[in-house]
């Protein structure tokens, strides 16, 4: 029998871009001239406004975590599945599917309301041209534009980590507060962070936690 989810963690914050983000759209061809089709900037298709997928947040936490506590083998992610590992318990082990799965969830995250109204008056992405150098000729070929995010884009981020009987709770919340941190210090989030894009600062983080039994259609009460 599988152990009991007993309570529930939610953590909300936003997530600034310092510098211009760069989350790529879907596949299509090279438009000449202008910006490349692969390189348009992932858009939601209701709303048409950028926004960062849960899964590449998660996947950066994940990554950081990894390489901090030396786990994954050989650019794999970690699939040890042990209750002690930094990783598995909250991300779920990798391709190990008797192992549990994920206690954490990463929600998409879309424009605050406030940094919406400024993009509606000004819906301007930054167009940043890369070349790639010939290393034998010296001279650039191939000039790529990808679209970015502006840097001083808002989003709303939100995490929801469920809290197993027995699980230690306060370490896995530590351990993702940390790979936030180093993400905001060290890290970038999208394409391209070793060339300057996708620096981001994490503002007015918020956690709190509720027992599972307590949550109804109104919203749980905060545990004090
Ligand atoms: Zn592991």
């Amino acid at each position: 029998m599988g152990k009991r989810w007993t309570d529930v963690w939610k953590m909300i914050f936003e997530i600034e871009c310092v510098d211009g983000l760069r989350v790529g759209g879907s596949g299509g061809g090279l438009e000449i001239g202008g910006v490349d089709a692969n390189l348009t900037a992932l858009k939601d298709p209701i709303t048409g406004e950028p926004y960062l997928p849960g899964s590449s947040i998660k996947g950066k936490l994940r990554s950081i975590l990894e390489r901090e506590h030396g786990r994954g083998v050989r650019g794999e992610p970690c699939k040890c599945g042990e209750s002690t590992c930094p990783v598995c318990p909250v991300f779920g082990a990798h391709k190990n599917t008797g192992a549990g799965a994920s206690r954490l969830i990463v929600r998409d995250a879309h424009f605050t309301e406030e940094y919406r109204e400024n993009w509606k008056k000004n819906p301007v992405y930054e167009e940043k041209t890369e070349n790639t150098i010939n290393r034998d000729r010296g001279t650039a070929n191939n000039p790529r534009t990808q679209q970015r995010v502006p840097a001083g884009a808002v989003f709303a981020g939100e995490m929801v980590l469920k809290v197993l009987e027995g699980d230690d709770d306060r370490t896995m919340l530590k351990n993702l507060k940390h790979a936030l941190a180093v993400l905001q210090e060290f890290d970038s989030l999208g394409a391209g962070g070793s060339r300057g894009s996708g620096r981001i600062r994490i503002r007015d983080y918020k956690e709190e936690k509720n027992a599972l039994k307590d949550v109804t259609l109104g919203g749980a009460t905060p545990k004090k």
